[in-house]
C-alpha cells in the first residue's frame, strides 16, 4: 500500500517537473530597456542623422518600430508606474512626480501594487533592475521588496554620471532634492565603489546579469538615466561627434551613443549565449525629449517632455523577439508602454490578480504579418493638477484639452502628425463622443496619494522634514 502510494506519488512528482521545466523552456526572457528624456526623433529608426544609434536599431531590424508608441506620462514617476504596473497609474494614486523623501513610504508606488517582477517572479523568473528607480526612496519601496531579486543604481529620479562626483554615502545626507543625484551606487542595499561611467557601469551589469542566467527565465530592467540631464559624457563617446558643433547636442549625443553601445553589448549576449530567440526586448524612452534642457529632438512632433501634445508622450519605441515577430516591420497603430507588462504576462503563462487589471495587451498576436486588429480603441492621458486630458483612438483623432478650462481641441494624427490643424470646430460631434468617453475612463481614477514635486516646499512644512539646502 505504501510502496503503491510512492509509486503514485514519484509518477505525479514527475508528471509536475515535466510540465513545470517544459512551461519553464518555453517562457521567454524579457528585457526592458528604458531610457530617460530621449526624444522621438533620436533614434536612427526614426530618421535621427546626427547621432548614429546602430545598436537600437537592431531591435527595430530584428523585430519591430513602432511609429505610434506612447507612454502613459509625459514625466519620469508617474510613465515608470504604469511601465512596471501595467496600469494607468492615475488608478493607484501616481498622477505626480515623486519628491525623493526617503523619510517616507507613501512616497513611491503603493504596495497595493505589483510589479512585473514579482509576477514574473512567482512564475520561476529571476529579475534584476539597473539604474533609476524613481518609484520610491523609503525602504519599504526598495526594488528588492518590490519583487526584484537584484538591484544596482539609485533610488533617485536622476544621477550624475562621473564617480568622482558621487561623494554622499547615503540617502540620509541629502539635503536638497538632487543631492540624490550624487550618492553612491546600490548594489541590493549596499553602497558601492564604481569607477565607471555610470552608463557603461549599467550596461557591464546588465551583460553580466544576462551571463548568470544562461538557462531559468529572466526579467531584466535596465533603467538607463541618460540622456536625462546633467549633460555629462566622457571623451570616449565625445569624440564621436565632433561635427556637432553645438555643445549642448554634442554631449547629448555622445550620451545616447553610450547607451547604443550598451545595447550592442547586451543583444551580442544574447546571441552569444544563443539567447535571443527566446527572449523579447523592448527599447523605449520613460517620456519626450524636453528639447530645450538637453537638446534632444522630437522630430515632427509637436511639444515635449511634460505635455501631452505628441512631443511628451510619443517616444521612441521598437521589439524584437527573433523569429516570432516579423523582422523589419513597422506597425502604426497605437501602443502603449503598459502593454509591455501584458506581452510579458501572457507569453510568460504568469497570473494575475484579478483586483489589478490590466490597461494593456498581449502585442505579440497583434504583430503577426495580417493580422488586422486592434489593440487599443483609445488610448488616455491626465495631467491631475493641471487638469490637462489627452485621448487617441485607434483611427488616429486626438482629444486634447491643453490647459486648464480650455476648449477641447481635435486633431487628426494620420495627416497631421504636428498637431497644426484644430479639427474641433468643424468635428463637434466627434470632440463630445470622445469627450464623453474620456470622462468615462476618468471615473475610474484616483487623485494623487502623494505630493509632487513641483509641491516639495509645502510637503516639506507638512512633514516636519528640514531640508536646508532647498
Ligand atoms: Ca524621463
Amino acid at each position: 500500500m505504501v510502496r503503491k502510494f510512492l509509486q503514485i506519488s514519484l509518477l505525479m512528482f514527475s508528471v509536475w517537473v515535466g510540465s513545470a521545466a517544459q512551461v519553464m523552456a518555453q517562457s521567454p526572457n524579457i528585457i526592458i530597456i528604458l531610457t530617460d528624456d530621449q526624444g522621438y526623433g533620436d533614434v536612427g529608426f526614426n530618421g535621427c542623422t546626427d547621432i548614429p544609434t546602430p545598436n537600437i536599431d537592431r531591435i527595430a531590424g530584428h523585430g519591430v518600430r513602432f511609429t505610434n508608441g506612447y507612454v502613459s506620462f509625459a514625466v519620469c514617476g508617474p510613465s515608470r508606474a504604469g511601465l512596471i504596473t501595467g496600469r494607468y497609474q492615475d488608478r493607484f494614486g501616481f498622477g505626480l512626480n515623486p519628491i525623493l523623501a526617503p523619510e517616507d513610504p507613501n512616497m513611491g508606488l503603493p504596495l497595493s501594487e505589483e510589479t512585473l517582477a514579482r509576477v514574473l517572479g512567482r512564475a520561476g523568473y529571476r529579475s534584476m533592475a539597473i539604474g533609476k528607480w524613481h518609484l520610491g526612496a523609503h525602504e519599504s519601496l526598495h526594488p528588492l521588496k518590490r519583487g526584484f531579486d537584484e538591484f544596482y543604481g539609485f533610488l533617485s529620479g536622476g544621477h550624475r554620471y562621473f564617480p568622482e562626483e558621487w561623494t554622499l554615502q547615503d540617502l540620509s545626507e541629502i539635503q536638497h532634492q538632487f543631492d540624490g543625484y550624487r550618492t553612491k551606487l546600490l548594489r541590493n542595499y549596499e553602497r558601492v565603489e564604481e569607477s565607471a561611467y555610470l552608463t557603461d557601469a549599467l550596461s557591464r551589469e546588465a551583460v553580466e546579469f544576462i551571463g548568470r542566467n544562461p538557462s531559468r527565465p529572466f526579467f531584466l530592467y535596465l533603467a538607463y538615466n541618460a540622456p536625462h540631464t546633467p549633460l555629462q559624457a566622457t571623451e570616449k563617446y565625445l569624440s564621436r561627434f565632433a561635427h556637432i558643433k553645438d555643445q549642448k547636442r554634442r554631449t547629448y549625443a555622445a550620451m545616447v551613443s553610450a547607451v547604443d553601445d550598451g545595447v550592442g553589448n547586451v543583444l551580442d549576449r544574447l546571441e552569444m549565449l544563443g539567447l535571443d530567440d527566446n527572449t523579447i526586448v523592448f527599447f523605449l524612452s520613460d517620456n519626450g525629449g524636453p528639447e530645450k534642457t538637453n537638446s534632444s529632438d522630437n522630430g515632427p512632433l509637436r511639444g515635449q517632455k511634460g505635455d501631452l501634445w505628441e512631443g511628451g508622450v510619443r517616444v521612441p519605441f521598437a521589439v524584437q523577439w527573433r523569429g516570432k515577430v516579423p523582422a523589419g516591420m513597422v506597425y502604426e497603430r497605437p501602443v502603449i508602454s503598459l502593454d509591455i507588462f501584458a506581452t510579458a504576462v501572457s507569453q510568460a503563462q504568469a497570473e494575475i490578480s484579478a483586483d489589478r487589471p490590466l490597461d494593456g495587451v498581449d502585442l505579440i498576436p497583434f504583430l503577426q504579418d495580417g493580422n488586422e486588429a486592434v489593440p487599443h480603441e483609445q488610448l488616455y492621458w491626465r495631467k491631475f493638477k493641471a487638469k490637462n486630458e489627452a485621448l487617441v483612438d485607434q483611427s488616429g483623432f486626438k482629444y486634447l484639452v491643453e490647459e486648464s478650462g480650455a476648449r477641447a481641441s481635435l486633431y487628426n494624427l494620420r495627416e497631421d502628425i504636428g498637431e497644426q490643424h484644430n479639427l474641433a470646430g468643424q468635428q463637434k460631434r466627434r470632440v463630445r463622443r470622445l469627450r464623453k468617453i474620456y470622462q468615462q475612463w476618468l471615473a475610474e481614477l484616483m487623485d494623487p496619494t502623494f505630493m509632487g514635486l513641483s509641491q516639495r516646499k509645502e510637503y516639506y512644512e507638512k512633514m516636519g522634514i528640514e531640508r536646508a539646502g532647498e
